[in-house]
């Protein structure tokens, strides 16, 4: 999972690997700007990574169009967590503004795509990392000192862990949890690939939002049911999504099934706020969804907790079943 500087290379990769994390707590209980008595689920979305490439015959200006389009359309501000080694030329200035200059939160996601958990991407690797990305977003001004670890990997080793919220505290940062992970990448990379190998008409465009929206929802009212009785309240999530070709085709009907079962949606700046993130897991449970941390620590939740989390192998023989 190394990218490469080359940017079709680091699309291809994007899609087929991709995970993130998200940051967060400076509040209390008392000054939360949502309710937390609230009686529904609340949801906001964050997008990892950013890539500049056309998707399927979708020019890049298109499709990222088609994403922020969703969202103004929703009146909505989301959380953008992007790499930086693709943003320095013209098409990532461009999208870094894109996002910018429509409200949404630009936060750090590293720069090349680590995954801190491999013991030669060390505590030193993450400053340098952090660093070069906080340099890429310092001067658009909705930049945010969130940060999200790529694949949700903390480090394996307590010591690691520990020195790397150091370097985070040290920058001013936060960590900007994922609450509801899945994977929309997955779904992404076998749309591509099936547009690509059938043509756009053949490709069962239908399906395939059908089933990412459904994935995402039981996702979502998984990580949900886990969040209420770990706290006994309707947090304010953070949905882990990508700047990928699903989120430019479905995140309208995403959305609006999230809206039709109930659920609230929010700005990413308002749900960050909220103070389940200050309840930061110890260091041998950091990693993956937040709520999936804070559960494994409690210790009640074992038959549920599956590792990873959130992995291609449990969606495969789904799609494989609708030919996908
Ligand atoms: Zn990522």
């Amino acid at each position: 999972m190394t990218m490469k500087f080359n940017s079709h290379a680091l699309v291809l990769t994007t899609m087929l690997l991709m995970a993130c994390k998200n940051p967060s707590p400076e509040k209390t209980a008392s000054t939360v700007d949502t309710p937390v008595s609230d009686a529904s689920p609340k949801v906001s979305f964050t997008f990892d990574d950013g890539i500049t490439a056309d998707l399927a015959g979708y020019p890049f200006e298109e499709w990222n169009q088609m994403i922020l389009t969703h969202l103004e359309k929703e009146n909505l501000q989301a959380a953008f967590f992007v790499t930086g080694q693709n943003k320095l030329d013209e098409k990532g200035q461009f999208l870094l503004k894109s996002w910018n200059d429509d409200g949404h939160q630009i936060a750090n996601h590293t720069f090349s795509h680590p995954n801190f958990n491999a013991e030669t991407n060390t505590a030193e690797v993450f400053a340098t990392q952090l660093m070069q990305t906080d340099s890429v977003i310092a001067n658009f001004p909705n930049h945010v000192k969130l940060f999200r670890f790529p694949y949700l990997k903390e480090g394996r080793h307590p010591a690691k862990v520990d020195s790397i919220r150091n370097i985070l505290a040290s920058q001013g940062y936060a960590n900007g949890y994922v609450t509801i992970d899945a994977s929309d990448w997955y779904v992404n990379s076998r749309l591509i690939k099936k547009i690509k190998s059938d043509g756009m008409e053949n490709a069962k465009i239908d399906a395939f939002r059908d089933f990412y929206v459904q994935h995402i929802l039981e996702r979502a009212e998984y990580y949900e049911k886990l969040s209420f009785d770990l706290h006994n309240t309707h947090i304010n999530h953070t949905l882990l999504l990508h700047h990928n070709l699903t989120s430019a085709l479905f995140l309208g009907d995403l959305i609006k099934a999230f809206k039709s079962k109930g659920w609230q949606v929010v700005d990413s700046g308002t749900a960050f706020k909220d103070p389940v993130f200050s309840k930061i897991p110890n260091p041998d449970f950091a990693g993956e969804s937040l709520i999936w941390a804070q559960a494994k620590q409690s210790g009640n939740y074992e038959e549920i907790l599956r590792y990873p989390a959130e992995d291609s192998r449990y969606e495969k023989d789904g799609m494989d079943q609708l030919d996908l």
